[in-house]
């Protein structure tokens, strides 16, 4: 979409295939008929330093829909929760102990922030990286429990660039749109409308050939051609639908990691953290059926959704985990227990219904010397193009970086 808006602003025709009935892919939401607001099927919010998203909101005039309130993360330790928004709370963490560990902490976060050589970065594991110069104690209790719930068996390959990436481009901060995420993407798709893009939603493309001068898209309703194409899925996918990629590029499309996830939304009767907290951060080895608990309703009011306490409860998970294959109320039987340790009150009667999100592509997993990696946004083959959350590597994945890249490759198309 963000393509699509400087393309057409460009003086080019646009059309939008999109497989599904709505915009907003990943970040899309939905509604019960008596919320005003949408909820995010996988969790979402943005940081202060998203700057191309926010610069694209303002271009839309929509600022003033952007609110960020103040909510409060915490982490797991020894039972209790702490504080783990900012550099400086994390440094109280009783986790991390005393003395040294502090300080090595405190070099560590402040080297990270300052340095922009992430290149020099990405030819090591962030596990190594982190044991070697923040030490055992340090890297156990606050780094690798991330690095863990994030990548689970691939957690010792991950390079130290995205470490990196997610300390540099992250403020304490959270964001998000009056309405929710499915509410921007709406209005976004009225903006490009109103300009002459032509979306089409429930149309699923099956493939992408070079023919003669032109590239022809084939979907459910037929053939058509265009000048260029610019295709926004997943590389996994990207190499079914352009079979005729020379082999090399497909490789390299189909030789990209990811993790999947499984996202359960709840809409309870009451409130579930008692202290108020939004995002609780769960080291995998403290055995919750989950990795993070996040009370919605604790960054955004209630009143948004008629009363109803929203929480999620999800995980990133390798494909063919067998959480994919749970059905929902399965999936629950598994979770209660979990939400008792939240509040020990809680109990079925609470919950009044529940949904389910997967996906099997939901966070590129970046190797060591992932740069060398990257396939190309130009691909071979001459007018089609590629930008997906894969792509936009050292940073990680986020709508604002699918803004940026959707940006770059609108310019290389232009
Ligand atoms: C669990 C989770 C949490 C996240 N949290 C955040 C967050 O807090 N903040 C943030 O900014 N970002 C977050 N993200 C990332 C964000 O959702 C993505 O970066 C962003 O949505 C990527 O946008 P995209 O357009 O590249 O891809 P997608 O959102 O994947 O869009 C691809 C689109 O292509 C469509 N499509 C697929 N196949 C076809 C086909 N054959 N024909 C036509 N259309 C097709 C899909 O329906 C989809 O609409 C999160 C993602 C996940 C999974």
């Amino acid at each position: 979409m963000a393509a699509a808006w400087d393309l057409k602003k460009a003086g080019h025709d646009v059309v939008i295939f999109e497989s599904a009935g709505y915009v907003g892919g990943l970040a899309s939401g939905f509604k019960e008929p008596h919320w005003d607001w949408s909820v995010e099927k996988f969790y979402h919010h943005w940081f202060q330093s998203d700057k191309d998203m926010l610069a694209l909101i303002r271009e839309l005039g929509l600022e003033d829909k952007v609110v960020f309130p103040r909510p409060y993360t915490v982490l797991l330790y020894k039972g209790k929760w702490y504080p783990f928004d900012s550099l400086l709370k994390m440094a109280l963490f009783p986790g991390l102990g005393w003395g040294l560990n502090k300080i090595r902490f405190g070099f560590v976060g402040l080297f990270l922030r300052l340095t922009n050589n992430w290149r020099a970065l990405e030819k090591v594991t962030a596990d190594e990286w982190m044991m070697k110069w923040a030490g055992r104690q340090v890297y156990e209790q606050m780094w690798k429990p991330l690095l863990v719930g994030k990548f689970g068996p691939f957690y010792r390959d991950v390079n130290m660039a995205w470490m990196w990436a997610r300390i540099k481009a992250r403020t304490t901060r959270l964001g998000t749109f009056q309405g929710g995420f499915q509410k921007f993407a709406d209005l976004f798709a009225e903006k490009l409308r109103g300009l002459g893009v032509e979306i089409r939603l429930g149309a699923r493309v099956e493939s992408i050939k070079r023919e003669q001068a032109r590239l022809s898209v084939r979907s459910e309703k037929g053939v058509e051609s265009f000048d260029k194409v610019l295709v926004t899925t997943s590389p996994n996918l990207m190499a079914k639908l352009c079979p005729d990629l020379p082999e090399n590029y497909l490789k390299g499309l189909l030789e990209l990691k990811s993790m999947g996830a499984v996202v359960m939304t709840l809409s309870l009767k009451r409130r579930l953290s008692k202290d108020g907290f939004y995002w609780f951060n769960i080291p995998k080895e403290e055995g919750y059926p989950f990795l993070a608990l996040v009370e919605h309703t604790n960054f955004v009011s209630s009143e948004h959704f008629g009363g109803d306490h929203i929480v999620y409860a999800g995980d990133y998970l390798e494909a063919g985990h067998e959480y994919f294959s749970l059905s929902d109320e399965e999936l629950l039987e598994r979770f209660i227990p979990a939400f008792q340790k939240f509040n020990p009150e809680f109990s079925r009667g609470w919950v009044k219904k529940i949904w389910v999100h997967k996906t099997n592509y939901a966070q590129p997993v970046p190797l060591v010397g992932h740069s060398k990696n990257i396939p190309a946004i130009q691909t071979p083959i001459d007018g089609l193009f590629f930008a997906s959350m894969s792509q936009v590597y050292p940073w990680d994945r986020g709508t604002n970086f699918a803004v940026e890249i959707g940006r770059r490759a609108a310019r290389m198309m232009g």
